[in-house]
């Protein structure tokens, strides 16, 4: 039987767990919102902004691992294990590289369509009922390679694209300038996706979803939740300022942190901080129109309306240790081998910690055993694409609705095997 008013606790205010909050308190669900930040300031605050409907490939693939030794003696490349955490991220590792394997990958990128063709009606629907359509720019990506070589190393992807009919465009050099007159890229190739779209300020687009929440009666705590505990009755939270809470349905959208609260309930899964940084070049020098990608120097540029957000990298460091701000500044170096003169009023640097998982899909849905309490979490790179349309499922399964996608995929029971051999 579904309660026609249950009440649901969300825990996180990132755009995961906001956008849940949104459509449950639109479904006609009694929620209270739990974070000890505000709505938007942890990952969802720095990201890059892309709603990246084509993004479906793994991190993992063929031939992945055997590049991480190299990445880790050069302090300019896209990923870096401090030494301190390379023990602790060996299991990851391990998963990672078996996530790796061609008939996975075939997996995981069917997977991830089925969430990924829902995510530009998703956006139009929240940003329409929330007033946030204009911090949503519709101008497609362009995703740039310095060589040749580099281009052929992503050809399996580029096949797969035409396969799930997901169009791009080789851009000719008179093309790619007309589009963007500062990029330089000597004999290098770009491709154009047309379908990408950007967000010119993802933090404040997830505080306005949260906040149209409140204004249809979602309430807001602003702690942290300390103990969960769940039964076939509901569930139970204290927080570390001392308040209890009691409510029907638990939705676990704790973005990195999530290990730590379902942990209390007999689960832990291959979760890991895989930071990202940015530089945010305020008044900048120079005009880039589009988002662009660099998949040869791991960097994006996304024009924002504080100014240039240069981003990207992954260093795997823990959850607690001192941002290393060396990696924003490599960002600046890879960004200026396509715009060398790129400079502005103001530079700063900011650190956000990606909740990634190996095969590169998040969690959805129940803790087998518990059916009252709803992962959301492990989004990886693609929270920011997938928050809405992760909210609009969440508030599907509370009020026994069709998710109108397969979510065995997406299910925790894939880390059955996994889950005691990881330590964050
Ligand atoms: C450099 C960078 C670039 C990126 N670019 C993109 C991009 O272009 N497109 C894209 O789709 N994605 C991108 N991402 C990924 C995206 O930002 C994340 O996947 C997404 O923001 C995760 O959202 P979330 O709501 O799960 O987590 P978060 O935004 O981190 O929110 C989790 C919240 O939970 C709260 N919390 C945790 N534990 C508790 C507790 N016990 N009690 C109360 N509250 C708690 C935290 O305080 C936090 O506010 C990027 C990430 C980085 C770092």
């Amino acid at each position: 039987m579904v309660k026609k008013r249950p009440h649901c606790v969300v825990i996180g205010a990132g755009i995961v767990g906001s956008s849940c909050a949104w459509h449950l308190v639109m479904k006609g669900a009694k929620v209270t919102l739990i974070d000890s930040e505000r709505p938007g300031q942890g990952a969802s605050f720095g990201n890059a902004g892309c709603i990246c409907k084509s993004a479906v490939f793994p991190f993992s693939h063929p031939g992945a691992i055997r590049k991480v030794p190299g990445w880790l003696l050069d302090p300019h490349g896209p990923m870096r294990i401090r030494w301190s955490y390379l023990l602790p991220s060996m299991p990851w590792l391990y998963h990672f590289w078996r996530a790796g394997k061609a008939n996975r990958v075939a997996q995981i990128v069917r997977a991830q369509v089925t969430l990924m063709n829902n995510v530009i009606d998703d956006y139009d629907h929240i940003l329409a009922e929330t007033g946030g359509e204009a911090l949503r720019k519709s101008r497609g990506m362009i995703l740039l390679y310095d060589t040749a070589k580099d281009f052929a190393r992503d050809q399996w992807k580029y096949e797969f694209r035409e396969r799930l009919g997901f169009p791009w465009q080789r851009l000719t050099r008179d093309e790619l300038t007309a589009l963007e007159p500062c990029i330089h890229l000597g004999e290098g190739i770009a491709v154009f996706e047309p379908e990408w779209q950007h967000l010119i300020d993802p933090g404040a687009v997830t505080q306005r979803i949260a906040d149209a929440a409140f204004e249809r009666g979602a309430s807001w705590l602003h702690d942290r939740v300390r103990t969960v505990s769940a039964n076939a009755d509901g569930v139970s939270l204290l927080t570390e300022s001392g308040r209890s809470l009691e409510a029907d349905w638990l939705v676990i959208a704790a973005g990195v942190w999530s290990n730590a609260v379902i942990g209390q309930l007999g689960y832990k899964v291959p979760l890991i901080s895989k930071r990202g940084y940015h530089s945010m070049v305020a008044k900048p020098n120079l005009e880039i129109h589009h988002p662009i990608m660099s998949a040869s120097r791991h960097v994006l540029l996304t024009p924002m309306r504080a100014g240039l957000r240069v981003s990207g990298t992954a260093e795997f460091a823990g959850l607690d240790t001192k941002p290393d701000y060396r990696r924003a500044k490599s960002l600046m170096q890879n960004a200026r081998y396509y715009v060398p003169d790129l400079d502005g009023e103001e530079i700063t640097e900011w650190m956000g910690q990606r909740p990634m998982l190996p095969d590169s899909l998040p969690v959805l849905g129940p803790l087998p055993g518990q059916q009252n309490v709803l992962c959301a979490f492990g989004h990886g790179h693609y929270g920011l694409t997938q928050g809405p349309t992760t909210g609009r499922i969440i508030s599907k399964l509370v009020f026994a609705e069709d998710p109108g996608i397969d979510l065995l995929p997406f299910s925790i029971s894939r880390f059955r095997n996994q889950a005691k051999a990881i330590s964050q």
